[in-house]
């Protein structure tokens, strides 16, 4: 037997479909060959910044034995569906489908780290498969192996989570699902904290269906593959599920935002925590936005909390300069109209400086505040009518009605991989050492 890693990104087409989706499908042909499953479909999260992307930037690998002498047979049959999936021509589709067999080799596992919070070259990931002799494909441009190779190279081993996804034929792509709104209340009612992010307890909103052209119906995300899988019974939607499986993901680990970057290291479309210090009074501006600038001692940058982070962005209304915070940020490049900007989607308060008033003094006679008697002649008080040349003003420090902590935006302004507070003690780490019987169907 072969141990055998596929890892591919960026299979989708005009007429619908994502790459899960078609390794959904991959899933069940090979099932079909009858090969030993080594591992749940992983589905890896790479850089949210990425300009490329259709939607989550999510890149597929699936792990399992294989008899030897149905290696060459696999891939042939793996790039006859790729290529029965995808229309050629269409410019935002670039699929990229790689081969990595028995170890995975460390080059693989840097490039790997490295997508989920920088930009890479196409080259950097064409150079990777040329020197290792990986077996490959890519069509359009190729940009899908950079997902495609970085799949194979994160194993999830640090913390993971699952997501069920269940899909409507390819066919179908009406925006609306037919997710039952109550359905998904009661099952989060019954599945408690196994679950998460699957609606958001504030508004109600509901999070599991997506509103693209699609062929996911809802995802549903959780800590076990026992709990999603239970958690789908008792979902219900006027789209019958043509087929579902449940995948061991990063989602919810906030693994794309680990490295601290100072200001004059920021690049675009970076994932990065930045320290510094508030520079600039929060203003909002016209479309609700709020700006305001953060520096670190090696430069200052400007920073944009979106209106879509509602309650986050009335928390940076209240930071004041000399706050001392970490913004969770991606980095969006300069224009003609603004210099390099943090999307910031995160703010961790560390410190809060002290704010003060400056403030006439008490009367030492009756208590109340004095009022000034005109320039250089001290304070008088109007309550009792005492005078004084010898008081001077007082500085009073104001309490601060925010706190030190993490805030993030509302669950449905999260970003797949953001580790939500409902996550932030909870850490499954390992690799499944077993599966359960039945994680998808067909
Ligand atoms: P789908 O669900 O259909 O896969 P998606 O949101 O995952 O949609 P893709 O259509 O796969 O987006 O496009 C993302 C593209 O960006 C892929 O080609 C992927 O290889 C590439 N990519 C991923 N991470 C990086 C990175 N860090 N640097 C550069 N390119 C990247």
């Amino acid at each position: 037997m072969t141990i055998v890693h596929l890892g591919m990104d960026d299979i989708d087409s005009p007429s619908g479909g994502c790459t899960t989706h078609f390794a959904s499908t991959l899933v069940e042909r090979l099932d079909g060959w009858h090969v030993k499953w080594l591992d749940y479909p992983n589905l890896v999260r790479l850089n949210p910044n990425i300009p490329y992307r259709t939607r989550g930037n999510g890149a597929v690998a699936l792990r399992f034995c294989i008899e030897a002498k149905r290696m060459s047979e696999l891939f042939s049959e793996a790039r006859r569906m790729v290529e029965g999936y995808t229309e050629r021509g269409y410019p935002n589709t670039n699929p990229g489908f790689v081969m990595v067999i028995n170890d995975i080799p460390e080059q693989v596992t840097e490039l790997a780290k490295l997508a989920l919070w920088r930009a890479l070259p196409i080259a950097a990931a064409q150079r990777i498969v040329d020197r290792l002799l990986l077996k490959h494909f890519i069509m359009g441009n190729g940009r899908g192996l950079i997902g495609a190779l970085s799949a194979i190279g994160n194993r999830l081993a640090n913390d993971h989570t699952y997501e069920y996804l269940a899909y409507r034929p390819i066919s179908t792509r009406s925006r609306t699902r037919g997710v039952d709104h109550d359905s998904v209340i009661e099952m989060d009612r019954i599945m408690g904290d196994r679950v998460f992010s699957n609606m958001d307890p504030s508004s109600g909103e509901i999070l599991i269906g997506p509103r693209g052209p699609d062929p996911v119906i809802y995802g549903i995300r959780g800590e076990k593959p026992e709990y999603v899988i239970e958690a789908a019974s008792y979902v219900r939607s006027s789209e019958a599920r043509e087929r579902w499986t449940v995948f061991r993901t990063n989602q919810g680990t906030g693994e794309h935002l680990t490295h601290i970057v100072r200001v004059c290291d920021l690049r675009p479309y970076m994932a990065a925590l930045v320290q510094g210090e508030v520079a600039s009074t929060p203003t909002m501006i016209e479309g609700g936005h709020v700006m305001f600038s953060i520096s670190d001692g090696s430069g200052r940058i400007d920073c944009a909390v979106y209106e879509p982070t509602r309650d986050l962005r009335e928390k940076a209304l209240l930071l004041t300069v000399g706050d001392e915070v970490c913004l969770h940020s991606g980095v969006r490049p300069s224009s003609s109209s603004h210099g390099l900007t943090l999307n910031v989607e995160g703010v961790e308060v560390i410190t809060l400086s002290e704010q003060v008033a400056v403030m006439n003094p008490i009367c030492p006679q009756c208590g109340k505040r004095m009022k000034s008697a005109g320039s250089g002649k001290g304070f008088k008080c109007d309550a009792c009518g005492f005078r004084t040349r010898d008081a001077g003003k007082n500085e009073i420090s104001i309490d601060r009605t925010l706190e030190r902590g993490l805030y993030l935006p509302p669950l449905g302004a999260q970003r797949h991989l953001t580790r939500p507070i409902a996550r932030i003690n909870k850490t499954n780490s390992g690799m499944p050492t077993s599966l359960v019987e039945r994680w998808h169907f067909p």
